[in-house]
């Protein structure tokens, strides 16, 4: 049995990039219904004693992926932000991580910003729904991948790094179909302290 994960921060947290009324949706709705398909979908399969990684990992193309994928992902992307009051005034004008992972995105990129306008762009030329990730291989090369529905880096043999969630659900309520400005947004929430973990 899957459980809906707790938000690690209070409902208007993330106000103004992201509405309590968005998130109550998002996280109490969207998330909690793909929560309660899968464990309705995998009693008595081979996927009931599974982690969504290895559903992700090993399930065909249908129903049981989707909503495990779903899963995964949503749990990746609301772990991954932080209040937007805690974003200090020093740091304010540029979201950025530290260490190695700013030293391979400069590395691949040239520097944070271009690496930021290249992932928002792939976010908002994603035809319809989906994700676009940050991922890192093996060796540490990052990618920034358009993974459509339910799909995660996971499936493709890559490590998930950081998410924008670009469902229109994700962000309709706020922006309507503003998608570019919603993404844009959304550095100044994400925690680069959580992303440079899974890196
Ligand atoms: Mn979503």
């Amino acid at each position: 049995m899957f459980t809906l994960i707790d938000l690690p921060y209070a409902p208007d947290a993330l106000e103004p990039v992201i509405s309590a009324q968005t998130l109550a949706f998002h996280h109490g709705k969207h998330l909690k219904a793909y929560v309660d398909n899968l464990n309705k979908l995998i009693l008595g399969t081979e996927y009931e004693s599974m982690t969504l990684e290895e559903i992700v990992r090993k399930a065909p193309a249908g129903p049981i992926f989707n909503n495990a994928g779903q899963i995964l992902n949503h749990n990746l992307y609301f772990t991954q932000f932080k209040p937007a009051k805690d974003v200090m005034p020093a740091e304010a004008g540029i979201s950025s991580p530290t260490g190695p992972l700013l030293t391979q995105i400069e590395k691949q990129w040239g520097s944070i910003e271009a690496f930021q306008t290249d992932f928002e762009s792939k976010g908002v030329s994603l035809f319809g729904s989906g994700w676009v990730w940050l991922a890192a291989d093996g060796d540490g090369t990052l990618s920034i991948l358009q993974c459509p529905g339910a799909d995660n880096p996971i499936a493709h043999g890559l490590r998930p790094l950081l998410t924008f969630d670009v469902w229109e659900h994700a962000y309709y309520l706020d922006y309507q179909n503003r998608r570019a400005a919603h993404l844009k947004a959304l550095w100044d929430i994400v925690d680069w302290k959580v992303v440079e973990g899974r890196y």
